[in-house]
């Protein structure tokens, strides 16, 4: 179910832009997913083909994008992506380190049609 609200908020997002804009379809979204979220593209495609329905979204594809894995070291400061095992700072080695993106799933962008 984590993917169903999630799919409903990039729709949510895309209809207020395509609003904003005043459009009249959304041709593309682009989405990024976090490689430490757990979405599974497949799941938000399904979820969204139903959601979408009877919206200016029906027709849309949905294009992914994986975003990967940020760190920043919270001894040093450097920003930097681990490997999947390893997740020691390589600047000073020391593995005491923030998670500041690869987390989250978000409409990057959003291409749409105006009338
Ligand atoms: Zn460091």
């Amino acid at each position: 179910m984590h993917e169903f609200s999630i799919t409903q908020n990039i729709l949510a997002i895309s209809l207020e832009k395509a609003a904003e804009a005043q459009a009249s379809s959304i041709i593309k979204i682009r989405i990024g997913i976090g490689e430490l979220s757990g979405i599974v593209d497949d799941c938000v495609k399904q979820y969204f083909d139903f959601l979408s329905q009877d919206t200016i979204a029906s027709q849309a594809t949905l294009s992914f994008e994986h975003i990967p894995v940020k760190l920043q070291c919270r001894h040093c400061q450097t920003v930097f992506s681990p490997d999947r095992d390893n997740w020691a700072c390589p600047n000073c080695q020391q593995l005491n380190s923030e998670i500041t993106g690869g987390r989250d799933c978000y409409v990057e962008s959003i291409e749409m049609e105006v009338a």
